[in-house]
């Protein structure tokens, strides 16, 4: 049976990337594997020189005084490396999910973090706009995609002060003015590769101005200096995320995958909304490209819907527990026609209900 993959991260990646990988696993260098063979060789230098290249060309920052680093730890990890490479004094915090929740918990033990605006009481289901944001602080963070309660910023506030982003699950999705940015960091997994590394975009120059001391490891100098290899990287991870990069580039870069990723989108919320037995989740102006959140407006149809995503081969659809429902994400290496079977389900039910 066709599987249609709907997971949340991690999720699906290109078919191709994943047999172009599975191949450099049994023979990537003359018949030495790509996880045996030494990361100072030069078939490897060159896979981590080429996506890292590759991450700064399809965000259009090559030349801006960006680096691009392949770090492991996860998104999780940034949390704490931004606060403790940036943080002075305070730095203020969006609050738009659980991911920003935990990113202010993380902030918090080393210094003082402000809360710019929250859509906490509301469970998330919206972005705060209009709020400000002092210029006197250290930095400013925000999430751009809220991979749980599926609400995405579609603006960015003007900032006098350096601008962090998690992106983890809108990278390389959608076109913005990337430059707006100070630093960047991506969790691999939701629209890059495998678990295993996070893309950190940062510009080198909001770096070094901290007063504490920063272990090697949480430093992102250390990394740049040694371009990225200040110890072993994560080589599966950081070639496969190199193959989708240059899937991505071969298909038109993100405006390209915009395009597509607007279908998508466009084809499941207009199913949500038309269709009297499902009800959106996040409020409309903010809803993700990325992760489409919607309940059932009958829960006694429960059963009947869930077997019938189970039968046409509809995988990770479930909504994260602290939301419920569902959560249709909606990943750059999704083809359109997987949302197109979903939404003929939904449409099914209505005419069987
Ligand atoms: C998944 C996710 C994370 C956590 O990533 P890990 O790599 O598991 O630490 C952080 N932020 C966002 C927005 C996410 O979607």
């Amino acid at each position: 049976m066709k599987r249609h993959n709907f997971s949340a991260g991690p999720c699906i990646l290109p078919k191709e990337v994943m047999l172009k990988a599975s191949e450099a696993i049994l023979d990537f260098d003359n018949g030495l594997s790509l996880i045996e063979i030494s990361h100072r060789s030069k078939p490897f230098v060159d896979v981590m020189e080429k996506a890292r290249a590759l991450a700064l060309e399809l965000l259009g920052l090559e030349g801006k005084g960006y680096k691009a680093l392949f770090l492991q730890g996860g998104a999780s990890t940034q949390f704490l490396m931004v606060a403790l490479n940036l943080l002075e004094k305070r730095a203020g915090y969006l609050n738009t999910g659980t991911w920003s929740d935990k990113a202010i918990q993380e902030a918090r033990i080393y210094d003082d973090i402000y809360e710019v605006a929250s859509s906490k009481d509301a469970n998330f289901n919206f972005i705060p706009k209009g709020y400000d944001i002092p210029s006197d602080y250290d930095y400013f963070h925000c999430t751009s995609n809220n991979t749980i309660f599926g609400t995405q910023m579609k603006s960015f506030p003007d900032c006098d002060i350096p601008m962090v982003c998690d992106m983890s699950s809108d990278i390389f999705s959608r076109e913005l003015d990337f430059s707006k940015f100070d630093l960047i960091y991506a969790g691999a997994q939701k629209n890059m590769g495998p678990a295993g590394t996070t893309l950190v975009v940062v510009r080198e120059d909001i770096l070094g101005k901290v007063s504490r001391k920063i272990p090697s490891m949480m430093d992102y100098k250390v990394h740049i200096s040694k371009s990225s290899m200040f110890n072993t990287p994560p080589v599966f991870a950081v070639y496969t995320s190199m193959l989708t990069m240059e899937w991505l580039k071969n298909l038109g870069g993100i405006p390209a995958i915009e395009k597509e990723n607007n279908k998508k989108a466009q084809l499941i919320y207009s199913e949500i909304d038309l269709n009297p037995l499902f009800k959106g989740y996040a409020m409309k102006e903010d809803r993700s490209k990325m992760n489409a959140t919607f309940n059932l407006t009958n829960e006694d149809l429960k059963e009947t819907f869930e077997t019938m995503l189970k039968d046409e081969g509809i995988n990770g659809l479930n909504g994260h527990r602290s939301v419920g429902g569902y959560r249709a994400s909606m990943y750059n290496a999704l083809p359109l026609d997987s949302v197109g079977v979903l939404v003929d389900i939904m449409s099914e039910l209505e005419r069987k209900a």
